[in-house]
């Protein structure tokens, strides 16, 4: 059996359950910041952190609709976390 891991395929296996994904998606989170979009367009982005997943949390799409499943932390979070 070959196993195609390469690191830079855009879908990778999913680490969290759609369920536990809604159910993070719910959860009523405290900001801890709020970050502009660097692509300069006003929007703003806002830093949370799941009891859930005991991760932060972004509200930006790439975060929402990818990060969230892989594991991984956006952008505006690394920001974050290199802030504090
Ligand atoms: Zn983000």
């Amino acid at each position: 059996m070959v196993y195609d891991v390469q690191p830079t395929a855009p879908v990778r296996s999913y680490l969290l359950s759609e369920v536990i994904i809604e159910d993070v998606k719910r959860e009523k989170r405290p900001t801890l910041a709020e970050i502009a979009s660097s692509t300069g367009d006003g929007s703003v982005y806002h830093i949370g952190y799941s009891d859930i997943i005991k991760r932060f949390t972004c509200d930006c799409p790439d975060w929402q609709y990818r990060r969230l499943a892989t594991g991984e932390n956006c952008k505006h979070i690394k920001a974050y976390i290199a802030r504090i």
